[in-house]
């Protein structure tokens, strides 16, 4: 048959068709699996639909759902969703139904979660806990291995009667079949055990047995671990055989699993250049032992970056999960050459993993409707009221935005000269650049929704009575001072003058080790790559990512797992970070990532000190008790990071004058304020208005 013709403009590669078992794909953009948390919800899965349907007409080529359990064990957590009935299947043919009215394909992912399950009937090869689990599993008997074979077969055929149009296998991040698959988790001696071709028995027998039970028109994706990032992990040889024996067993496509859960490597961070991991699926593909489409992924967040996976030969196909909660046009809006008008995924994990951590429904930062399509609606207004936002940061920004797209007549008042507010300092800290995207993404929004925008004007309220219907205060917050002796010594500084540029000794102690605290330290401990390194690289280096692997001659060493010892730059600068508290330092910081800033602190030197009082600042540096015994910090500059306070001045006059007053964000509450509640605020107030 011909290879279809690539389609003309500046994304040909990704927006060519693609042909997979008996369909031909859209484009060679596949929506990889995310749990949401509408999977566990009763009836029919009305939201669940409504979140694929949405994100079925945005154009993407193939959707793969949450993870799915074959059976009761493999439950990621308690009463987690299954598909082992008629009856449940039933009810996925909702989903199917919502995704292929759209014109939609999907597939529905198979996932046992193995010992990493949160839950005291999980199992697993053998009787090992996992780091990341409280719950030490059950070792699976002989009979119970083919019986959860048969779990995953049944559960295949169960999901093609509910319609999907095909399965994937999760056979990476370190769910139960990758602990079939290596022998530190696999130390059984029966069939399933003992050397690698026993080990792999198992993947390959699900993967089999569903092609057998299924025929050739069904997708059978398999997920395979490509870079284990754990010690005594599969070598580079063992993927690439494994690659080749899921084929012969009937895969159609191979996605990419980039490290285990319990992995000390980031993998998806904001922190993670983009595309990091792409390398890795280009050298499977470049090894020639497979025909079927290679899925690369990991950070993959803009339609620049998978067209260069794709027409570099690095994949057949890019997935992009998250950037599918912040965008569900992302596919749509690259087909129309309109790449500027994406909400790009910042990759913060704030409000969709960090949310699946919490037992919270999944949603995202910057789109505030993922996975709530149904109940944050912005509807067209029959009457345009005139509204005033005040303030341009995430909270007004969003506000402002929503509003003028329902129709009112919008202006919006900043009184810096640019926008963005807090997020104009939060997109100078290292590994923080994707926070542009945000505000380049709301300046298309104002520009396309006709906001009128007012840069360099700090409003009164009398400049605002009289002339609007409605004002959003979103005046945000000011770091917060503190009043000890010497608070106005020239060496104290907060983190808004750091972060603007203000000059910075060598020897720093930061007060506060919140998210700012941490942001700051990692913007003073930042040492900026070699002029012959690439941003990659360095990062491979730092974390102990092996960059040799799968490279020629790299197959016959006998490494594993893809890493090697770690290299950290060291910073030219001694950084100790206080707190009051006794609690480990940075303990609120988000669940996925606060181990990633903590750990990058630690290798860069900087100490934290807890259950500090703070006496006073002079020249000799600043004055603390450290549980209870006097200390100087002989330091040359002292950063506030204190956390904020509101800004409210204009409430209680515009309230007197009897406008009618929205208060949203930082102005309305400071306490633990982050972007993700500014901007859903900003856009559920704008929703009622
Ligand atoms: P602000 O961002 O404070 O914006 C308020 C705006 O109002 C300002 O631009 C101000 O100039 C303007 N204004 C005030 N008064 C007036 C007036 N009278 N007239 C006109 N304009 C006025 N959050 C996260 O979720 N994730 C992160 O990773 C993260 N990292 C951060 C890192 C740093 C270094 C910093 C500083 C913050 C970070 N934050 C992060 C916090 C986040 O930026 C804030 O929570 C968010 O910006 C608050 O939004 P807001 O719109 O309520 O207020
Ligand atoms: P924060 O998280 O509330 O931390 C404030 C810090 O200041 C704490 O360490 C607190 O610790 C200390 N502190 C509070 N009052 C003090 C006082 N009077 N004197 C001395 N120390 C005091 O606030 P933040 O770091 O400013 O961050 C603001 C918000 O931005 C956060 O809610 C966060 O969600 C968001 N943010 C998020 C990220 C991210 O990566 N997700 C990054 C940056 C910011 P002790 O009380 O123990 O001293
Ligand atoms: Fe991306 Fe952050 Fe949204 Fe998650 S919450 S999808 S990481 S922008």
């Amino acid at each position: 048959m011909p290879a279809p013709p690539v389609p003309a403009g500046p994304y040909p590669h990704l927006l060519a068709p693609l042909v997979v078992a008996h369909l031909t794909l859209p484009n060679r953009v596949l929506m990889g699996s995310m749990h949401v948390g509408l999977e566990e919800e009763g009836g029919d899965f009305p939201k669940l639909s409504a979140y694929f349907a949405e994100r079925a007409r945005g154009g993407v080529g193939l959707i793969v759902t949450g993870g799915v359990a074959p059976n009761r064990a493999g439950q990621v957590k308690p009463f987690a969703a299954t598909l082992n009935s008629s009856r449940e299947a039933r009810r996925h043919k909702h989903v199917t139904d919502a995704v292929h009215a759209e014109g939609g394909r999907i597939c529905m992912q198979i996932l046992h979660a193995g010992r990493y399950a949160y839950h005291p009937w999980n199992v697993a090869p053998t009787r090992l806990k996992s780091p990341i689990s409280p719950f030490s599993p059950w070792g699976l008997t002989a009979g119970g291995v083919r019986s959860t074979i048969n779990d995953f077969i049944q559960c295949a055929r169960l999901a093609r009667d509910a319609g999907y149009d095909g399965v994937e296998v999760m056979g990476s991040e370190g769910y139960l079949i990758n602990q079939f698959i290596v022998r530190a988790t696999n130390r059984r001696t029966d069939q399933w055990g003992g050397e690698y071709a026993d080990r792999i028995r198992f993947p390959l027998e699900i993967v089999d047995g569903i092609r057998q039970a299924l025929g050739p028109d069904f997708v059978i994706i398999y997920r395979l671990s490509m870079i284990d990032l754990v010690a005594d992990g599969s070598s580079w040889l063992e993927v690439l055989d494994l690659a080749k024996r899921v084929e012969a067993a009937g895969a159609s496509i191979l996605n990419t699993g980039i490290g285990w859960h319990e992995a000390r490597v980031p993998t998806i961070a904001t922190s993670v250049p983009r595309g990091a991991f792409t390398w890795v699926t280009r050298r499977l593909r470049e090894a020639g032992v497979v025909t079927i489409p290679i899925v690369a992924s990991n950070r993959i967040n803009t339609p620049e970056v998978a067209e260069h996976v794709l027409a570099s030969g690095a994949a057949d196909m890019v997935s992009l999960a998250r950037p599918f909660l912040a965008d569900p046009e992302f596919v749509r809006k690259a087909m129309e050459n309109r790449a500027a008008d994406i909400n790009t995924c910042i990759a913060c994990n704030q409000a969709c993993l960090d949310h699946v951590f919490q037992n919270k429904r999944a949603t995202c930062l910057v789109n505030p409707r993922a996975a709530f399509e149904t109940e944050l609606v912005y509807h067209k207004v029959s009457k345009a009221l005139r509204v005033a936002v005040v303030g341009a940061g995430p909270a007004g920004l969003s506000a402002a935005t929503v509003a003028a797209e329902r129709g009112h007549t919008v202006t919006l008042f900043e009184a810096d000269a640019h926008l963005g507010g807090q997020f104009d300092l939060a997109r100078r800290i290292p590994g923080k650049a994707e926070f542009d995207e945000t505000l380049r993404y709301f300046q298309r929004r104002i520009d396309a929704t006709g906001v009128k925008v007012e840069l360099g004007r700090r409003v009164t309220a009398a400049d605002l009575i009289g002339l609007f219907d409605a004002v959003v205060v979103a005046t945000g917050v000011t770091p917060r001072r503190i009043s000890i002796p010497g608070h106005d010594h020239p060496k104290v500084r907060s983190y808004a003058e750091v972060l603007r540029g203000a000059p910075v000794g060598a020897r720093v102690a930061i007060i506060g080790t919140g998210g700012i605290g941490h942001d700051v330290a990692e913007f003073l401990a930042h040492v900026p790559a070699p002029h012959d390194a690439t941003e990659l690289a360095v990062f491979l280096a730092e974390w102990g990512v092996d960059a040799g692997w799968g490279s020629a001659g790299g197959e016959n060493e006998p490494r594993r797992g893809g890493l090697i010892a770690s290299v950290t730059p060291k910073p030219d600068r001694e950084i100790v970070m206080c707190q009051r508290s006794s609690a480990k330092g940075g303990s609120r910081l988000g669940k996925t990532t606060g181990w990633i800033h903590r750990a990058a602190l630690k290798k860069r030197g900087v100490e934290v000190l807890s259950e500090v009082t703070y006496e006073r600042v002079d020249d000799a540096g600043l004055h603390v008790r450290v549980a209870g015994e006097s200390r100087v910090l002989a330091v040359d500059t002292v950063v506030i990071c204190a956390g904020q306070v509101s800004r409210t001045e204009l409430v209680a006059p515009l309230r007197a004058a009897g406008v009618l007053v929205h208060v949203i964000g930082g102005a309305e509450e400071a306490a633990e304020l982050d972007a993700k509640r500014a901007i859903a605020r900003g856009a559920q107030v704008a929703a009622g208005l």
